[in-house]
């Protein structure tokens, strides 16, 4: 049993662990049960391999990973530069920015966890090229990258693929890191998400996969009952600057993050998943350790974490769930994907 109060140092906020309450009866909505067979293709996907998007605009027909600017954007180069002017307290400028889709597979009926590893090496090599070219323009503060996964945070094509969002403002929470983690250098002289592994590591219990260079874990402080953190070990303010062994190593680690998430109930496993990258602002970010972290929205297969009370009301997060005990579930399975088991 869990129930504690613990500190989130990269938030700067406490997170509510309350695993005592798990066990309450529980009589809200569930989700529906997981897909039917998916074809390889389907003719009105708009990220299939020669069919037609909103454009107008036709894909190749790719063979691995291909990018494309977003055809419904909501930050772009050519938004309206004459926004309406409005007086204090309000503000408001122009949406400028630019939006992409990183499509992983031509096909249509896989999922990022059932890439081999050359090809999660490639995407990561892509995200690396995206983040150095949109993160050098001048008018791009920040390039967040990240996957939506699944129907329960609202995707309904399945077809897998991550969305980049390169902007003209930080966004809050890495802006919040980047103070952060300066500050914590100032006081320690020490990288905060350096200190964050040496714990993990000393501690070892919520440690989901390693190898020499990266390594992932479920969070002290997680606030997700599923939470996990993917990075390397050394300190590098984006993906753009790991050196092609260490993204064999990060690739290595993710894809027994991915697989174990999906063996967890046997279905795709919907998640959140945002990079963690420096501001390419200009300024100094060499304490910024670059990072992905998964959010899951579910805690059991039917089960949403829903955000409410304490979460959206108050901003502090509360968790039903042991840290320690969710970590323990995933290291128990295999690092073969359920759907390849067979032919393993
Ligand atoms: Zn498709
Ligand atoms: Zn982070």
């Amino acid at each position: 049993m869990t129930w504690e109060e613990r500190w989130h140092p990269l938030r700067e906020e406490w997170v509510v662990i309350a695993a005592h309450r798990q066990d309450r009866p529980w009589s809200g909505e569930t989700l529906g049960s997981p897909a039917v067979s998916i074809p390889e293709y389907v003719p009105d996907c708009y990220l299939c391999p020669g069919n037609a998007r909103v454009s107008g605009k036709t894909n190749p027909n790719y063979e691995q990973v291909f990018v494309f600017d977003n055809d419904h954007p909501s930050v772009a180069l050519d938004a309206p530069l004459n926004v309406a002017p409005i007086a204090r307290p309000y503000l408001s400028r122009p949406a400028t920015g630019i939006s992409r889709v990183v499509c992983y597979s031509p096909l249509h009926n896989i999922t990022l966890a059932e890439l081999g590893n050359p090809e999660i090496e490639n995407l990561l090599q892509t995200w690396q090229q995206q983040y150095e070219e949109l993160g050098s323009r001048r008018e791009i503060e920040h390039v967040l990258i990240f996957e939506n996964k699944g129907e329960a945070v609202g995707v309904s094509n399945p077809h897998p693929h991550c969305q980049i969002y390169a902007n003209n403002f930080v966004f809050k929470t890495i802006e919040n890191e980047a103070k952060t983690s300066e500050q914590y250098f100032a006081d320690h002289r020490r990288v905060l998400f350096q200190d964050i592994i040496l714990a993990e590591q000393t501690d070892g219990r919520r440690i989901i996969a390693e190898n020499d260079s990266a390594i992932a874990f479920l969070p002290y402080f997680a606030r997700y009952a599923y939470e996990v953190f993917v990075a390397p070990k050394e300190t590098h303010p984006s993906v753009g600057a790991l050196s092609s062994r260490e993204i064999g190593d990060l690739a290595s680690v993710l894809r027994s993050v991915l697989i174990k998430f999906d063996n967890l109930w046997r279905m795709p496993f919907p998640y959140v998943m945002p990079l963690h990258q420096a501001p390419t602002d200009g300024k100094d970010h060499g304490t910024f350790h670059f990072h992905i972290e998964f959010h899951p929205p579910l805690r059991k297969p039917n089960l949403l974490k829903y955000l409410a009370g304490p979460e959206i009301g108050g901003g502090n997060f509360l968790s039903d769930t042991s840290p320690e005990e969710k970590a323990a579930e995933l290291q128990a399975l295999s690092d073969v994907h359920y759907t390849q088991e067979a032919k393993s």
